[in-house]
């Protein structure tokens, strides 16, 4: 066992922590006052090889392991989870959909302008009644001539105003749960499919979040991505590498606030002696730096896994849970350590706190992780 990361992912994370240093943290600040998608700071991803990290280099992309994936994701949701979510929805979800499980046509033709960011990405499977029980969606996808018609809606999709290309799950066939749905690469401008307004959320308001919705929009048969019927066996495969994507944004988080707290801490005085120095805060602050040090090695671990092409969905849901878990209560103790300043938006810690809660709910939440580490246990 080797717990030491190549020099190669140690120059990646301190470009990631560069980057993030640079161009994220409290210049993210005026974007989430205003709800605003940072469109020029997401366009600096592109040129860094961070929109096409696990895109293979035929298509433009810089092919990089899960590991190195993982510390860019924790580094950029360190400085804002905003555009940390934006990037790694767009890797994990949509380019690593296509460049999984796309023909190599769809893959010429949709991977470099996404590996470049010269265009976003999207990917919608959670619809309005459907999210923790995907298998349900009832957006219906029918084959006329050439084309499919899609009809219904998606619901909560990161990216969805923003991206030139989506990948969307539709029912095809009269089969229940998973095994008639199908997936599609879906073209912004395509007729009958639109967006809408982005949604007012709780955090992550530099990151735009949206509903899909299709009214007979018509998606060439050549879009089709993989077999027919293959649609949610993809999105389980999709779903190991984005939950191991969340589980890093949450160590980022996690890792934003206790870099708050432990700062707070230094300045502030109360009864004539720094926070610091309080033994009942020191102790506080060891726990959540052992859970922090605990999701961060989860998350790589189950990181690991993937790059050497072993099963990683029990370790990805182990990660994901803790490290989300981890994030919260980090984020909520770091406002507790800065007092009413801690409530206050001035001060990053509130944005943190808000954000932090995306972790528990994104890409399954806690009951539905701990519902598929029991199973695994269990052998269901
Ligand atoms: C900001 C944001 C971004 C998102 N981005 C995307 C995206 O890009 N693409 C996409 O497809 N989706 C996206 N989602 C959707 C997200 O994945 C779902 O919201 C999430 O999976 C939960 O589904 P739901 O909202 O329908 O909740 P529900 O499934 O209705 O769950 C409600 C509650 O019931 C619990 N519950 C449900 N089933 C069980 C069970 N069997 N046992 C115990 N408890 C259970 C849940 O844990 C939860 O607490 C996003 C959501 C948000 C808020």
């Amino acid at each position: 066992m080797d717990f030491e990361l190549t020099d190669d992912q140690k120059r990646i994370r301190r470009v990631a922590r560069e980057f993030a240093e640079a161009e994220l943290g409290e210049r993210i600040a005026p974007y989430d006052a205003r709800h605003e998608f940072p469109r020029e700071i997401v366009g600096k991803l592109g040129p860094l090889g961070f929109l096409g990290a696990l895109v293979p280099e035929d298509y433009g992309g810089a092919a990089l392991d899960y590991v190195s994936y993982a510390l860019i994701v924790e580094e950029l949701c360190r400085g804002d989870a905003s555009v940390g979510i934006t990037m790694w929805a767009h890797n994990s979800l949509c380019t690593n959909h296509i460049a999984s499980f796309g023909s190599a046509e769809q893959k010429r033709r949709y991977l470099p302008p996404l590996a470049t960011g010269e265009v976003l990405g999207a990917w919608g499977l959670t619809e309005p009644g459907s999210g923790s029980d995907a298998a349900a969606l009832r957006t219906r996808a029918e084959l006329a001539g050439d084309h499919w018609v899609l009809n219904g809606s998606k619901a909560f999709i990161t990216n969805a105003s923003v991206a030139g290309t989506a990948v969307v799950m539709a029912r095809t066939g009269p089969e229940r749960a998973s095994k008639g749905i199908s997936a599609f690469i879906v073209e912004q401008g395509t007729p009958g499919f639109s967006t809408g307004v982005p949604y007012r959320k709780l955090g992550l308001h530099a990151s735009d979040t949206a509903e899909m919705i299709f009214e007979s929009a018509r998606v060439p048969a050549a879009n089709l991505l993989g077999a027919q019927g293959q649609g949610f066996a993809q999105v389980v495969q999709v779903l190991e590498g984005g939950r191991i994507a969340m589980s890093a944004m949450a160590v980022g988080v996690a890792q934003a606030a206790l870099d708050r707290a432990v700062t707070y801490m230094k300045q502030r005085t109360a009864f004539g002696r720094t926070l610091a120095e309080f033994n009942g805060l020191q102790g506080a602050l060891a726990d959540l730096a052992t859970a922090l040090e605990v999701a961060r090695l989860l998350t790589l671990r189950a990181a690991s896994l993937k790059d050497s092409g072993r099963p990683a969905m029990h370790a990805a849901a182990m990660a994901k849970l803790f490290a989300s878990e981890t994030a919260m209560k980090a984020a909520t103790w770091a406002v507790q350590v800065h007092g009413g300043a801690g409530y206050i938006a001035e001060f990053p810690v509130e944005r943190i706190f808000r954000d932090a809660k995306l972790t528990e709910i994104g890409e399954g939440t806690s009951e539905i992780q701990r519902m598929v580490i029991a199973r695994e246990i269990l052998q269901l």
